[in-house]
């Protein structure tokens, strides 16, 4: 049976993109806040099918600009919510909202990132986020999910932050991911995911 058309509210992804070498972490453009989207062009279009040939490549779901090395507040996703049903786009400039008060309920699933490939280990999220921001013309989209949707929005807001989940985990936890991270060095070329895709 065919995979399923994920939704796709504000559009589909774009195509035609290049896969590029992931950016890892401790790499300096993934530890600062990202430059905001000024300018709807050609080129940003272009970076972001660049970023979303680079996430199915690496069997991801979710990119920002900074994993391939690029200074600008973007992120695409592929990513299904609790529901299982897949939810696919583009936020410029993303706003995170999360729930408060007695609406706040933490997931602790694990979590893992493309640019620290091969571990994994449970990160405690809000179990649904929203995110504001604007698509590749400039347009205002809203996207909310539950699940891993919920956690992807938060994770790639985050990187357009600076910020990676390691950060958001304390010290042994910490060292439990950089071990597994080690161990599957070798699944992990520098170019990755460049040769998986030729
Ligand atoms: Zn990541």
């Amino acid at each position: 049976m065919p995979d399923q058309e994920p939704l796709a509210p504000h559009g589909p992804l774009p195509v035609g993109g290049s896969v590029r070498p992931m950016t890892r972490w401790g790499t300096p453009v993934m530890h600062a806040p990202q430059q905001p989207v000024t300018s709807y062009d050609d080129g940003l279009r272009a970076l972001a099918a660049d970023m979303v040939a680079t996430m199915y490549a690496a069997d991801g779901v979710g990119l920002a600009a900074c994993q391939i090395g690029e200074d600008v507040a973007m992120f695409v996703f592929d990513c299904p919510g609790e529901d299982g049903v897949r939810v696919v786009g583009v936020v410029c400039n993303p706003v995170l909202t999360l729930p408060e008060g007695s609406d706040r309920n933490l997931d602790d699933s694990d979590e893992g990132c493309l640019s620290f490939p091969g571990a994994f280990i449970e990160c405690p999220r809000p179990d649904f986020a929203r995110v504001d921001g604007f698509g590749l013309d400039g347009e205002p989209v809203t996207f909310e999910g539950t699940g891993l949707l919920a956690r992807c929005l938060q994770h790639e807001t985050d990187h357009t932050l600076g910020t990676v989940f390691g950060d958001r985990l304390p010290t042994k936890a910490r060292k439990k991911l950089q071990k597994a991270h080690d161990r599957a060095a070798d699944e992990f070329p520098p170019d990755w995911p460049v040769a998986d895709a030729e």
